[in-house]
């Protein structure tokens, strides 16, 4: 028998109560027995952790009547909603929104404030002008922590925002100067990307699932991706750029400087710009946006035929991405997705030239823009919480 240091000991057991509560946290409520079968965890170890979990007030049993033996209670386990409670904080282009979330992904407050100007110290103080009142309300031994969604390329491991060309930012220290300004352990992460976590962590209709890829449509394009139950980044953290794939060499300028990404084909810019130019509008985003949802839905011509365009475009896309990874579930997020022309125009190539025929669900989001500050919240309870990562934190 093997006999481990104290060092190691107290890892292991670091790493055990950490497998308990990630499956605590995705899975509840759940029994002793699924968490055994699931972590591979023995029996006397899940009880001895489990009660230290309800030691700490972070735990409640349920008695859950079972199909399989009738009139049979069998009790379940369910972290207590708002036993702990993470900020989350989604920086958009013109508008920043707070939330204050609990373990079981409800919103227990929202504030929204504009961004006036774009200079990241501007940007700050007006960040902390959305949280300050939120954090008076929150007790602060509750508090795990805050985590922040930001577009464009993030260096999540270090809080860096390396380039932001909606927010004009580059290599910009935004974990660590919050974490100063807020003495908080502070995390930050793509916007799209923490999409895809914050439904892999708390909307688990579909049953739970370790391989999702989530595609967000909206001004721009992206996707966030989780394999193995785990946010993939890529290299440097340039991974999910589905906007970026190209679809049509010859195509449009992009953005990025190159022609024909999906972007240029398929997104809400793409698709507003080409209707206000068929009608010779003004361009408004938002504006030309609910015109040509409610116009399309209402089947005017030339709104069904820009929609069927660009979703048969999207569609290229989504093959691709299934050909590729193979997830167990595709989420669509987005108001694009609210038209039926789009969405089954973007569903068509799947069904048809997916290789290896297996059907994969593609399912709408059941969350609407409150999806990036669930997902940052998400984050801070995994980190800060589930992994605990507070010991590297200590050192700001
Ligand atoms: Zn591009």
């Amino acid at each position: 028998m093997h006999h481990l240091k104290g060092e190691n000991m107290g890892d292991l057991r670091k790493n055990n109560r950490s497998k308990i509560l990630e499956i605590l946290l995705k899975r509840s409520p759940i029994s002793r027995a699924e968490i055994s079968e699931i972590s591979g965890l023995t029996p006397p170890t899940i009880t001895v952790l489990v009660n230290e979990l309800f030691r700490e007030g972070l735990l409640e049993e349920t008695g859950v009547e079972t199909g399989k033996q009738v009139g049979r209670k069998r009790i379940q386990l369910q972290l207590l909603g708002n036993s702990k409670l993470a900020l989350g904080v989604e920086l958009g282009i013109r508008q920043l929104t707070v939330g204050l979330i609990n373990l079981q992904g409800e919103l227990l407050r929202r504030e929204t404030l504009e961004i006036r100007e774009k200079e990241p110290r501007a940007v700050i103080d007006r960040l902390l002008q959305a949280v300050r009142p939120l954090l008076a309300d929150c007790p602060p031994e509750k508090l795990v922590g805050l985590g922040v969604g930001a577009t464009g390329i993030v260096d999540s491991v270090s809080g860096l925002v390396k380039n932001s060309p909606n927010l004009g930012w580059r290599n910009f220290p935004l974990g660590a100067l919050l974490e100063r300004e807020l003495d908080l352990p502070v995390a930050v992460d793509n916007n799209v990307r923490l999409m895809a976590l914050g439904e892999n962590t708390f909307f688990h209709n579909w049953g739970s699932v370790s391989r999702l890829i989530l595609i967000h449509v909206g001004y721009g394009i992206g996707c966030g991706i989780i394999l193995n139950g785990q946010l993939y980044s890529g290299r440097e953290f340039g991974a999910g750029e589905l906007g970026h794939t190209i679809i049509m060499p010859e195509g449009p300028l992009c953005s990025c400087g190159k022609f024909g990404c999906l972007e240029t084909l398929a997104s809400g810019r793409a698709l507003t710009s080409a209707y206000a130019q068929k009608r010779g509008d003004e361009w408004d985003y938002s504006k030309t946006l609910r015109t040509l949802l409610a116009a399309g839905n209402q089947g005017e011509p030339a709104a069904v035929e820009i929609m069927d365009q660009g979703g048969t475009y999207m569609g290229y896309g989504l093959i691709n991405l299934v050909n590729l990874f193979a997830p167990d579930l595709i989420i669509l997020h987005g108001s694009i997705f609210d038209s039926t022309t789009y969405t089954q125009a973007a569903l068509r190539p799947v069904t048809q030239n997916y290789f290896s025929g297996e059907e994969i669900p593609i399912k709408h989001s059941q969350a609407g823009d409150e999806l990036v500050i669930l997902g940052a919240g998400a984050m801070a309870i995994q980190k800060f919480l589930v992994q605990n990562e507070l010991d590297a934190h200590i050192a700001f």
